[in-house]
């Protein structure tokens, strides 16, 4: 029945063009067919004189099928309208009907709007159909109940409408949790917790976009560890990966918040900014290092111009290499030069079609 599922939540599709909210959605309505049938054929079902009651159920809930299935992935206002209304009509039916374990079975239907709602980002949405679908539920059970029997009606009600609410939201925030970890673990280095190249690029996108707009030039760093081969030699590994560790520390805290610090791979790391907010960078990275005395690093330092394209040509990709073959030119300088220092290069202008169309 179902097709494939992408993304979490409302926006996911399944069978191609409708959300899992729109698809459970349908579904539920489509029970009530079913009932105006079993009705016609059984007309004691119904309380005398209700048939055309069930009647204009199904056809309403014919009608929520229809603009569903048209519509494709409902928003929050459509669900809310189609929702409640079917909810309505699931009351509406329960009380129609006249056999007791019927109506019973018919009210308990009652628990699945809310569940299929808590399905959907909206909690606003949930809590207010939680709270309808309650309030029919109960009043449908107590129909024709008394005393303990219409205590454990009560209950039942309740318990049918919040048990597969709640479940559903917590799986919910489970999922996005779950999703938002991994969306950030896809764009972090697991040992030093900066960006990785995935997440240097994708924030280089923002940073140019910035840079286009603001007309600044854009500063890269790239910084070498001297020598640290024989930091693993020495010492092992597992020192080595803490001194990594503690560099990566020391350029986050030089670099502005704004500036993207990225560990390009082993002990090779990236600064990148706008030029006001790079300013002096190197210098504080060198100087902190020096003082605590452990090791020192080489920094290539590339300036690059960012030119507004107006043809909407943006290669990240393209930029962030034009950017790093010029600091590493600068590095290579730097580490000729005897090391714990910082040379400097200017990159090839790129150019730049900013998104937001500046
Ligand atoms: P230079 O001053 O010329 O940069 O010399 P270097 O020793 O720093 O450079 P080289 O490229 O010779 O050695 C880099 C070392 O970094 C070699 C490799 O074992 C080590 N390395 C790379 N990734 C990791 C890592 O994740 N953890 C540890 N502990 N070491 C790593
Ligand atoms: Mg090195
Ligand atoms: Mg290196």
């Amino acid at each position: 029945m179902v097709g494939h599922v992408t993304g979490v939540g409302g926006a996911a599709l399944v069978a191609g063009r409708f959300d899992m909210r729109s698809w459970a959605l349908i579904c539920a309505a489509s029970g009530a067919v079913p009932a105006l049938v079993i009705a016609l054929l059984v007309p004691s079902l119904v309380r005398p004189n209700w048939l055309w009651v069930l009647a204009v159920v199904t056809v309403s809930s014919a009608v929520a099928v229809v603009v569903t299935v048209r519509v494709g992935v409902l928003n929050d206002r459509q669900f809310m309208v189609l929702g409640s209304g079917g909810m309505v009509g699931m009351a509406v039916s329960a009380f129609a009907i006249a056999d007791p374990a019927a109506t019973t079975a018919v009210g308990a239907m009652l628990g699945v709007v809310p569940a299929i709602a808590a399905s959907g980002p909206s909690r606003a949405i949930t809590a207010s159909l939680t709270a309808a679908a309650l309030v029919l539920a109960v009043v449908v059970c107590v129909d024709g109940t008394d005393g303990a029997v219409r205590l454990v009606a009560v209950g039942a009600a309740i318990t049918v409408v919040l048990v597969p609410t709640v479940l559903m939201a917590s799986l919910r925030s489970s999922v996005a949790a779950a999703s938002t970890r991994l969306e950030a673990q896809a764009v972090t280095d697991p040992l030093t917790g900066l960006l990785n190249r995935r997440g240097l690029t994708a924030g280089t996108t923002a940073l140019l976009d910035a840079a286009c707009t603001s007309g600044t030039s854009v500063t890269g760093c790239l910084v070498d560890i001297d020598h640290f081969k024989s930091v693993n030699d020495q010492f092992g590994h597992t020192v080595g990966d803490r001194v990594l560790v503690g560099v990566a520390q020391t350029l986050r805290a030089a670099a502005a918040p704004a500036a993207l610090v990225a560990r390009l791979g082993g002990e090779e790391f990236l600064v990148l900014g706008l030029v006001p907010a790079m300013a002096g960078v190197e210098s504080t990275i060198l100087r902190v290092l020096r003082e605590s005395g452990g090791v020192t690093v080489s920094i290539g330092v590339a300036r690059c111009t960012v030119v507004a394209s107006a043809d909407g040509g943006s290669d990240v990709g393209a930029a962030l290499d034009t950017i790093t073959a010029a600091a590493d030119r600068a590095l290579y300088a730097a580490k000729s030069y005897g090391r714990d220092q910082a040379a400097y290069a200017t990159a090839a202008p790129v150019s730049w079609f900013a998104t937001d169309g500046s």
